[in-house]
């Protein structure tokens, strides 16, 4: 018996290293083609998807791709929440959408004014889908994408090529929207701007999901920014406190809850609102504000330490103007 198996063995052996081989010799032929950012949807309701974009920079690596994307699959076609960085990673999430469904995009929703945003909108126009954001989204997608576009080609490199800024081709105007397509109602609610001043919420009532875009960041400190405004910000939470909804896609980070939502993102803002209009009130220096404020809940957040000092000089200088 044993010398029948010692063979067998050997020449197992023999095929597994000829397969191995086989493999890798493969595997670089596919590297510089397969070369290409993991844009994965996964389900979070009956028809709605989203993709969970890593949470650090802008690199090669994830080609800009460093924020959540949604997806809604209705009869009469898909929509697409925020188009990505680029146009090669839009060409990316074009093809993570195939995998889902049949139904071309019909839509893109950008939920705001950052390159992550609304830079891809260029692929999805030429495939015939309707760009949609905020009208108050304009002068800042206007203001910026020339910025952002340079910014992105010195962190990419090629991976940028044939990114072009491509303003939406419809503008909501009010303060609430409601859009329906193949059944599936989209509600819209603009509160004057959070993150970025075109920041809208998109909420699916009939699946009890709300994709916040920037409004809410969980896992990851939010980053209030010179184009930020922490007031209505707080009072865009508030519309989502009055939603109450089941599942919220943040901005960034994992799918979430509404509790998380408020301990990471809401009590953050309110501490450093109060915290700076106490310093503004009582005639304390910027520096002596920032260090004063008690940062210790919201330290476990990714990038806290680096966006701290620059979150709370940015509150203090909206406190004094108010
Ligand atoms: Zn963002």
């Amino acid at each position: 018996m044993t010398v029948r198996i010692l063979p067998a063995r050997q020449e197992v052996m023999q095929a597994a290293r000829r397969y191995a081989f086989l493999g890798l010799a493969l595997f670089a032929l596919l590297a510089p083609a397969a070369h290409a950012v993991p844009v994965n949807f996964q389900p979070v309701a009956d028809g709605v998807y989203a993709h969970i974009g890593e949470m650090g920079a802008r690199t090669v690596a994830n080609e800009g791709l460093n924020a959540n994307l949604g997806l809604v699959v209705t009869p009469a076609g898909a929509v697409l929440i925020d188009s990505g960085a680029t146009y090669r990673s839009a060409q990316q999430i074009a093809a993570a959408v195939r995998r889902i469904t049949a139904q071309p995009v019909r839509w893109v929703i950008n939920t705001g004014g950052q390159d992550h945003r609304w830079l891809g909108n260029g692929y999805f126009q030429a495939q015939g889908a309707e760009i949609i954001a905020h009208a108050a989204a304009e002068a800042d997608m206007r203001d910026r994408g020339g910025d952002h576009l340079a910014a992105l080609r010195a962190a990419l490199g090629p991976l940028a090529d044939g990114t072009v800024p491509v303003l939406p081709t419809r503008w909501l105007q009010g303060r609430d929207e409601r859009l329906e397509l193949g059944g599936v109602v989209f509600e819209f609610k603009h509160r004057g701007g959070a993150h970025t001043p075109g920041d809208v919420l998109v909420w699916l009532p009939q699946k009890n999901v709300l994709f916040s875009g920037d409004v809410v960041y969980v896992d990851r400190l939010l980053g209030v920014m010179p184009y930020s405004r922490t007031r209505p910000w707080l009072a865009t939470f508030d519309e989502i406190e009055r939603l109450a909804p089941a599942v919220i896609v943040p901005g960034h980070g994992q799918v979430t809850d509404l509790a998380t939502a408020q301990a990471q993102t809401r009590d953050y803002l309110r501490a450093l609102r109060a915290h700076m209009k106490q310093a503004v009130d009582e005639g304390l220096d910027m520096s002596t504000a920032i260090k004063t404020f008690h940062a210790q809940p919201w330290l476990g957040l990714l990038n806290a330490a680096e966006l701290m000092p620059g979150n709370a000089s940015r509150a203090y200088l909206e406190l004094e103007r108010e």
